[in-house]
């Protein structure tokens, strides 16, 4: 009865992956993929991660039972502390509905259903471009989608104007999708002022702010300055959303763990919109996985491991932002056509080179470097020892 079944094409981020682990050379170099990698190129299990689940090894009172529907209620209460901070009067005064969710795809999915359901206006507004998976997650999750300009390929940096035009005429109540920090794919993100430029926009034509945060404390190595996005929103007294990742910055990746906020009105409302989130929640996955929620909460709950936490994860983001250097430097080096210094301007995980379709195609049959075919490079995926063999990729892609 599936014969006529049609093989679906490969996940464009993926299947770099793919193509990746089918390719014999040993110089080949994976910069597709969005996770971290050490200096020599291996997956990394913070030590506090360990730490902390040697702790809940041998804690033998725990047990396997399901969690409530909308998650662990301590790692409910310290995430949306993570992310809006422990001053916050919108958690002082209880008006926060957090739910734990599958990292931060679910926790997206989750807040498109739920506004789907609930809210009057079913356009959300993304950037363009964006991370691939964001208008499936909200097209699938019952919303209309649409584009705001946000790059400018000619500076290889942020189309501010564009930006502003077109939330500008968004019809009033739309919801607009903001990267908190690092946005992925370009790196390119505004300024302080630039935000509260769009914070002032944003509330004065009544349009929703969903924050995605799945790089908080990796771009910057700070854990309060990639937040300072949403807590300005969150300062105002707004309403918004935010979905919290913890794939990047505690290297939980596989564990799937992650958290929906909604900032409401007043602690009423968010307890209805708890209540309603547990009727999306229920017949989607019924409740969210135990294991990484308890290692997030081990970590934020005590005073030594979250300090050591910060450390951990201020050593990943030196190293990605030394590869940028590195990677600059290399490229001068060679002579190399071109003004690349968005290499080192850009931030987060991901360089976007500038390398079209075609120089892309070329560097991965002649040089075997697999990235996405915008030209979105892993700068995690690089180390010291790989620079000198990408700059020569990227040189003779720029001068063929
Ligand atoms: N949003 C953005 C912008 C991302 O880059 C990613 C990961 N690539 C995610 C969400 C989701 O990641 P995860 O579901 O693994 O937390």
């Amino acid at each position: 009865v599936f014969d006529h079944v049609v093989r679906a094409p490969e996940d464009p981020i993926l299947g770099v992956t793919v193509a990746y682990n089918k390719d014999p050379s040993p110089v080949k170099l994976n910069l597709g993929v969005g996770a971290y990698r050490t200096e020599e190129g291996k997956p990394l299990v913070l030590n506090v991660v360990r730490k902390a689940e040697q702790t809940l090894v041998n804690d033998s009172s725990r047990v396997k039972e399901y969690l409530p529907i909308v998650g662990l209620a301590d790692f409910n209460k310290l995430s949306a502390k993570l992310i809006l901070g422990a001053d916050s009067p919108a958690i002082q005064e209880n008006r926060v509905a957090t739910v734990q969710s599958l990292s931060g795809t679910g926790s997206l999915r989750v807040g498109a259903e739920f506004l789907a359901r609930h809210y009057h206006e079913r356009t959300i507004y993304i950037p363009q471009p964006t991370w691939g998976n964001h208008p499936k997650v909200f097209g699938l999750g019952g919303l209309s989608v649409k584009t705001y300009r946000y790059y400018d390929p000619a500076t290889r940096g942020l189309n501010f104007q564009g930006l502003l035009e077109d939330l500008g005429s968004a019809p009033s109540g739309s919801v607009v999708l903001l990267h908190a920090c690092a946005h992925n794919p370009t790196g390119v993100d505004p300024t302080p002022e630039q935000w509260e430029q769009i914070r002032q926009l944003i509330r004065s034509k009544a349009l929703l702010p969903f924050f995605d945060s799945a790089y908080q404390g990796f771009a910057s190595g700070s854990l309060d300055t990639d937040a300072l996005s949403v807590r300005m929103f969150v300062a105002d007294g707004g309403e918004c959303f935010v979905a919290q990742s913890y794939a990047k910055n505690m290297g939980l990746y596989g564990e799937r763990v992650g958290a929906l906020s909604i900032v409401c009105s007043s602690a009423d409302v968010a307890s209805r919109v708890e209540s309603q989130l547990k009727l999306v929640i229920r017949p989607m996955y019924s409740n969210p996985p135990i294991h990484g929620a308890s290692i997030v909460a081990t970590i934020l709950k005590d005073r030594t491991l979250f300090q050591e936490w910060t450390i951990e994860l201020k050593a990943m983001a030196d190293r990605i932002i030394s590869m940028r250097h590195q990677l600059f430097e290399a490229l001068r080096s060679r002579g190399t056509p071109g003004d690349w210094s968005h290499i080192i301007k850009q931030i987060g995980m991901f360089t976007f080179t500038g390398l079209n379709s075609e120089q892309v195609a070329f560097m991965t049959k002649e040089y075997h470097i697999y990235m996405t075919s915008d030209g979105r490079i892993s700068m995690a995926g690089l180390s010291s020892k790989t620079v000198p063999h990408l700059a020569d990729a990227i040189h003779a892609a720029a001068t063929q």
